[in-house]
């Protein structure tokens, strides 16, 4: 029997589109390993403002440069969670990362060339021998050009905007739609603009709008374009 092909599947697209969400579910289905890559460029920022790096937007990047030498970033399963939670230096950090500060700062770290050259590297030596989803916003057009499977996730900015809105509220903090609007809107641009791997739909991505999907059947036409391209 033809033995199925382990593939490397690339997961982009627009910031609040689920991307985390449909990509762990598609790696469980398929028995493939999950990398958040927007996890790593977290941690990067996370060590940079433990070393005082960071101070309002700006980013001492030499410091940063000479500090990138000693970090460890790896990802660990655990069990209990039943998923890949990110250490760095042996620190588990998932929690960390999510947190206002680290959300606040990411964007001045993750527009840094030096810093991507550094995590593209691992994140190919990740995905090398295939059986990976990996979710970012450069997969299919950087880190895995020739991926099996592409990709490319959007909504409009006000579904996402509202998903973000009901998310933020749902923790109980105070905000305004209007300004959630803004801000996605805004990252789109910083995403789309930005001069080191903009985020852009490759041609060979298949797109899925989400606008007026259920995650079931967004996993489900993904699902079936991998299928096609497995054995
Ligand atoms: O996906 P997430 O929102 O956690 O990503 C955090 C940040 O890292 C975002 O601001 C995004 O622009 C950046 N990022 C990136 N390239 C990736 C993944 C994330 O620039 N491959």
């Amino acid at each position: 029997m033809e033995k199925c092909k382990a593939l490397i599947i690339a997961v982009d697209g627009h910031s609040s589109t689920g991307k985390s969400t449909v990509a762990k579910l598609l790696a469980t289905r398929l028995g493939y390993v999950y990398i958040d890559t927007g996890a790593m460029y977290r941690a990067v920022t996370l060590a940079a403002m433990r070393n005082g790096l960071i101070n309002g937007e700006y980013v001492d990047e030499e410091k940063l440069r000479i500090c990138l030498k000693d970090l460890v970033i790896d990802f660990r399963y655990n069990e209990g969670h039943a998923r890949n939670e990110i250490y760095l230096n042996g620190e588990n950090v998932e929690e960390r990362i999510r947190g206002m500060e680290v959300s606040g700062n990411v964007s001045l770290v993750a527009r840094i060339g030096f810093v991507r050259t550094y995590l593209v590297e691992q994140q190919r030596e990740m995905g090398k021998t295939g059986g990976i989803v990996m979710d970012g916003r450069d997969i299919g057009s950087v880190v895995f050009p020739n991926a099996d499977v592409k990709f490319f996730m959007t909504a409009s900015p006000q579904v996402r905007a509202m998903r973000r809105y009901k998310e933020l509220t749902a923790k109980g903090e105070a905000v305004d739609y209007a300004e959630v609007e803004e801000n996605v809107r805004k990252r789109d641009y910083i995403d789309e603009h930005r001069e080191e791997s903009p985020l852009k739909r490759t041609e060979d991505a298949v797109l899925i709008d989400n606008s007026n999907m259920t995650i079931e059947e967004e996993v489900q036409v993904m699902m079936a374009v991998i299928e096609k391209k497995k054995c």
